[in-house]
């Protein structure tokens, strides 16, 4: 079955309901999206000899074309590459070299970009061009008929652990993560308004999805993204609003809404997941946002479907697990069987630390032309995340760090998040980033990178008084460095691969 099946359904149905949004001002229903999305696809097949399983880049910021697009390339049975635009024009060329892309979409923004391709794809299409006028107005295709496993989209991951490998997603694993949102994370109805704060080259796309099928409002915010002061503006005049958020992003909303004392009730759900939110931050944001929270815990390998901690979990704080609870990332969720194996492969009960391993529909069918990762990754059916954790006795998950994170300090695993957790608590401190530093007698030692909230100072002897009052002496970070700005990719996620090279190369 084909994804583009829940565009068509849900448009055949109600072609007039309101489909996208840019801002708050209406764009296209639901008919005239799925009339420019089959336009569009018989464009690329008939101008451009798209055929099934060939790849065609996105190479956008947020935008309204972006859904016809994504779905005018399932539609023929290609294989969408949606890449990050805040990427360098060398690591774009890295992508479409390494998925012999045939098509680029690039939007006119960052279309000069193209003169300085050493791998230029064999066509170039700009939305909002003359020719992609033309295209909308192109003699429609008929949908592709495809099978399960055949790949709807090459996932590049954000690079935060090496190199970015194309993950391969099939139709069948984005209508499990689909099918595992309704049933475990929310529910979505026509009402609703989906918008995409994050980009839609990453996780945020794939919510659509989901949106899709339930026939919801989309929006592209004017801004392209994350604003907290438009989003407070978005949830009053539009209202039940859902949107994904990485926890940095949470935390710079509380911020705004602490500050301007904007009314929450437009917000439907907040969905926090990609990186960890530690006790500290959820524990301040939920008194002001009330049940709207949901976490999810994926990866681009299982997208979105690993575990979910739900509303009411993270919301009933009389709850005598509530502390743990909220520093878990939830229960498996449907589609989904889930381990915390050791190093040989064996599972290990309850409260022992492993690596969390995956198994089921929505899991990927392995890594683009690069058989030694995907040996590496998938073993005997199992997708191991590289994530370690560990599983409680009611089933709850709750992660440490990447096992490429884990500081080994004089034979002794230091798990930075249980470091960072500590330092958050210093009233402050606002974000934290623990790191190993190589160290002839030790190993490794952890070292904290530490901003503090604004118009503050801290003492680095208070940050160590905290650490000896709290954790095991040989956890204690052995530098502070207070910088004004952790790292972060475009989707917010900390480079702590860029932490350690600043120690191995300057003196901060
Ligand atoms: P790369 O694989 O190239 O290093 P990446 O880490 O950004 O890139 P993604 O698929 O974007 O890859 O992110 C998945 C990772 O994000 C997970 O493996 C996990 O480490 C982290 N993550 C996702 N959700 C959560 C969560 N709810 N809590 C803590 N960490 C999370």
């Amino acid at each position: 079955m084909n994804l583009a099946l829940y565009l068509q359904r849900t448009a055949t149905a109600n072609p007039n309901a309101p489909a996208v949004y840019s801002g708050t001002q209406l764009q296209l229903n639901y008919g005239e999206l799925l009339q420019r999305t089959t336009a569009l696809a018989g464009y690329l097949k008939h101008a451009f000899g798209v055929k099934p399983g060939d790849r065609v880049a996105i190479y956008a910021a947020n935008c309204v074309e972006y859904l016809e697009i994504l779905h005018a390339i399932l539609w023929i049975g290609a294989v969408s590459v949606p890449v990050n635009y805040k990427l360098h024009n060398k690591e774009l060329d890295y992508v479409l070299a390494d998925c012999e892309a045939r098509v680029l979409i690039v939007s006119q923004a960052l279309s000069a970009c193209t003169d300085n391709l050493a791998n230029p794809p064999a066509h170039i299409l700009i939305p909002g061009s003359p020719e992609y006028g033309q295209a909308l107005q192109h003699a429609g295709a008929p949908m592709y008929d495809c099978g399960p496993d055949e790949l709807a989209s090459l996932f590049y991951t954000s690079g935060t652990t090496g190199r970015p490998k194309g993950v391969m997603q099939s139709h069948g694993n984005l209508q499990a993560m689909t099918v595992s949102y309704l049933t475990d994370v929310d529910t979505s109805d026509p009402a609703d308004v989906m918008v995409y704060a994050a980009p839609m080259s990453h996780g945020a796309g794939l919510y659509n999805y989901v949106h899709m099928l339930s026939g919801a409002r989309h929006l592209v915010p004017l801004s392209g993204g994350f604003e907290p002061a438009e989003l407070a503006e978005l949830a009053a005049s539009m209202g039940r609003l859902t949107f994904f958020a990485a926890p940095t992003m949470v935390k710079r909303l509380l911020d705004y809404v602490i500050d301007s004392g904007a009314d929450v009730s437009g917000f439907k759900t907040i969905v926090y997941g990609g990186g960890p939110m530690y006790v500290e931050d959820i524990q301040q944001a939920l008194p002001v946002f009330g049940p709207r929270f949901v976490q999810i815990y994926g990866q681009g390998e299982c997208p979105m479907a690993i575990t979910a901690l739900a509303r009411h979990h993270l919301a009933d704080a009389t709850h005598p697990n509530w502390k743990e609870r909220i520093a878990s990332v939830g229960l498996p969720q449907s589609m989904v069987d889930v381990r915390v194996i050791n190093a040989k492969g064996a599972p290990l009960d309850a409260g022992e630390i492993g690596e969390v391993a995956v198994r089921g529909a929505p899991v990927m069918q392995g890594y683009w032309r690069n058989e030694a990762a995907t040996q590496k990754t998938l073993r005997d059916g199992w997708l191991l995340t590289g994530d370690t954790g560990f599983l409680d006795r009611n089933g709850f998950l709750t992660l440490h760090d990447r096992s490429k994170d884990l500081i080994i300090s004089g034979g002794s695993n230091i798990y930075p998040r249980e470091v960072e957790e500590v330092l958050l608590t210093h009233a402050n401190v606002s974000e934290v980033a623990v790191v190993g530093q190589l160290d002839a007698e030790w190993g490794e030692v952890p070292v904290a990178f530490v901003v503090t909230r604004k118009g503050c100072t801290v003492e680095e002897s208070e940050l160590d008084r905290l650490c000896l009052d709290n954790l095991a002496r040989f956890k204690r970070p052995k530098h502070y460095h207070i910088i004004s700005a952790l790292p972060k990719n475009s989707y917010g996620k900390v480079l702590k691969t860029e932490l350690r090279q600043r120690l191995s190369t300057i003196n901060i």
